[in-house]
């Protein structure tokens, strides 16, 4: 079978404006997908309604077309995905990948969080979270920009949720399922989200699904190379004036500063950058100083 289409996307949530790290995200995937002649998806991942800011969803996406980066369909949205999130989690079930947990939090407190074996049992009027058991052995893949990265799922993350006890899907799930039943074929995303890659991979197995190729953009890192966590990269950006946010995010991924116009409209500026687009030149890390000056 040949190779399917390039489709890449961009998957926000809907937590609060759109700020400079997901800026990033958002235009390098655009910049991959772009440049393999494919299709760019937006996906709207809202499963976490006490950190949902209402509106926040619309007013991203008016962001993103204001920049020139505009989908090639309508977003999905992940709290309409309920159904296929269970049908998933029922396989899992159905085949002994996943099972049944009523440990508690103090529980799990005291094995640091990582899962190994259920000590909970079940009490009244509480449902059960829905775990993935996790196999023994190291898990790697080959990213496009932070190279090989592997993971031991049993020591360093233990078996993980899929569904909660209060009902709610977990990010890991709905990715997973959300990425394949989109069709997608490259992951272009955060480097937070690395060492969540691991676990995406091993449900995809379990699940029977591809795996896509994955390309983890830079960390913001501050003077020292110490990983800044979100406070840079949680600036808000200004949708109204464009470009100076689309610059700084383009310089960001490593790219020519002259490649990118500095003046006009942020559609035009992306169709003159895109021929210009090196991943080659996409950093693995980023130090905080000229991004603050940018
Ligand atoms: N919704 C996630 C976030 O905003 C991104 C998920 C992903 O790209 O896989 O951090």
């Amino acid at each position: 079978n040949p190779d399917p289409p390039y489709r890449g996307r961009f998957a926000p949530s809907p937590t609060g404006p759109l700020h400079f790290g997901s800026l990033v995200a958002a235009l390098g995937s655009w910049l991959f997908a772009r440049r393999a002649g494919g299709q760019w998806l937006v996906r709207i991942e809202d499963l976490d309604p006490p950190r949902e800011v209402p509106g926040a969803a619309r007013q991203q996406c008016a962001a993103l077309e204001r920049f020139g980066l505009v989908p090639d369909a309508v977003p999905w949205v992940q709290s309409t995905r309920g159904d296929a999130y269970a049908a998933a989690v029922d396989s899992l079930l159905a085949a002994g990948h996943a099972f049944e947990c009523h440990c508690s939090r103090s529980d799990l407190a005291a094995v640091a969080g990582i899962h190994k074996r259920c000590v909970g049992r079940p009490r009244p009027r509480r449902s059960p979270a829905v775990r993935l058991r996790v196999p023994e052995g190291r898990l790697g893949f080959q990213d496009r920009i932070q190279g090989e990265f592997s993971q031991d799922l049993e020591s360093e993350v233990g078996d993980f949720v899929l569904r909660r006890a209060d009902g709610f899907w977990a990010y890991q799930l709905a990715v997973v399922v959300d990425d394949a039943a989109q069709g997608i074929t490259d992951v272009v995303r955060g480097a937070d989200l690395l060492d969540s890659t691991p676990r995406q991979i091993y449900l995809q197995h379990c699940l029977g699904l591809p795996t896509p190729g994955y390309a983890h953009l830079p960390l913001v890192l501050d003077e020292q190379g110490l990983k800044l966590g979100k406070s840079l990269a949680a600036l808000p950006v200004d949708a109204q004036a464009p470009l100076p946010a689309l610059h700084a995010a383009w310089c960001f991924l490593g790219q020519e500063p002259r490649c990118l116009p500095r003046a006009g409209h942020a559609a035009d500026a992306l169709v003159a950058a895109l021929p210009h687009f090196d991943p080659d030149r996409i950093p693995r890390t980023r130090p905080l100083a000229p991004v603050a000056g940018a």
